[in-house]
């Protein structure tokens, strides 16, 4: 039954490429690394193909193992879009062994992205110890600023690759710049009109988003994502909670939750997610969107209490 109104979508896109001259047939062959990348290279590509999508579902991004058949698909990819070696660091060895021919595009060097230091998990400011290499925080995608300029580099290099289609990269393009610039606007309103309680996010993944948007956490729990907090630290932490009157201690949905539940017990703090990637959104060119909204409710309203139902054990 779904079959006939899927066949009248198909025909419809054919019909409005055709009646502008533009080829849609054989689009790129593309892969994108994690969530959000993805939904802005769908939209980019919206009416042409699809991407494929590496880190799904509860996965981190710091750390991820490719499926055979992710391997594979690497190695028939016209054009990869990551972030770069410094986040996705699962793909340096599998992008190295490609031919020369596959376009790997990290998106944290597309002009008009604006990079933020890597911060200090306790006084925020910028870290001290960290090598050059590593001394830009990553999460570039949560700043809908960022995403336009990589929206932009995402176009231009699709534009390279498949020049026939180049028209509709460009109007897909333009489209999504718009609506990017019409989120931010609206997620501005939301959090200037209701502040967020002080809150202690898992890892450092939000300062994309709270630069832009004017927010700051009281502390955040992990050094490293890659490596669990010691019980020094959590002392520390349990400390800070009460110190400072946190509200909200966040968890993610990539991440061990019991850690989040030794840390507030006993205190005032009440917990729930934020969470970076999207793991619960359904992929696609909207995914992006949803994601800065669930974002900005996340913030607000410390909702979506951690239970063991909605996270993974
Ligand atoms: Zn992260």
């Amino acid at each position: 039954m779904k079959i006939i109104p899927c066949i009248i979508g198909f025909a419809g896109t054919l019909f409005i490429a055709l009646q502008a001259g533009q080829a849609i047939a054989g689009g790129p062959a593309v892969v994108a690394s994690i969530k959000p990348v993805h939904s802005l290279v769908a939209g980019v590509m919206t009416g042409i193909g699809e991407p494929e999508l590496l880190v799904d579902g509860t996965a981190s991004e710091h750390d991820y193992a490719l499926r055979p058949s992710q391997a594979k698909a690497l190695t028939q990819a016209d054009l990869i879009f990551w972030v770069g070696p410094q986040l996705e660091t699962f793909l340096i060895r599998p992008l190295t062994a490609l031919a020369p021919s596959a376009g790997q595009v990290a998106l944290s060097t597309s002009a008009g992205v604006q990079l933020l230091p890597v911060r200090d998990a306790d006084t925020l400011r910028e870290a001290q110890s960290v090598t050059d290499e590593k001394s830009h925080d990553m999460h570039i995608w949560l700043d809908p600023d960022n995403a336009a300029a990589m929206v932009r580099e995402i176009a231009a290099q699709l534009q390279a690759r498949d020049p026939g289609n180049a028209t509709i990269y460009a109007k897909n393009a333009a489209a999504l710049e718009v609506r990017l610039l019409a989120s931010k606007h609206m997620i501005k309103a939301r959090l200037d009109a209701m502040p967020t309680p002080p809150y202690m996010v898992f890892h450092d993944a939000y300062q994309y988003f709270e630069a832009r948007f004017g927010l700051r956490p009281v502390a955040i729990i992990s050094l490293d994502p890659e490596r669990p907090p010691g019980a020094g630290r959590i002392r520390k932490l349990r400390r800070t909670i009460l110190d400072a009157n946190v509200a909200c201690v966040f968890a993610e949905p990539q991440f061990e939750p019991r850690l989040i539940q030794t840390l507030t017990e006993g205190t005032p703090a009440k917990t729930a997610i934020l969470d970076p990637l999207g793991a619960e959104l359904h992929e696609g060119s909207g995914m992006y969107f949803m994601l800065l909204e669930q974002l900005a409710g996340s913030l607000t309203g410390c909702k979506a209490e951690i239970t063991s139902e909605t996270l993974p054990e």
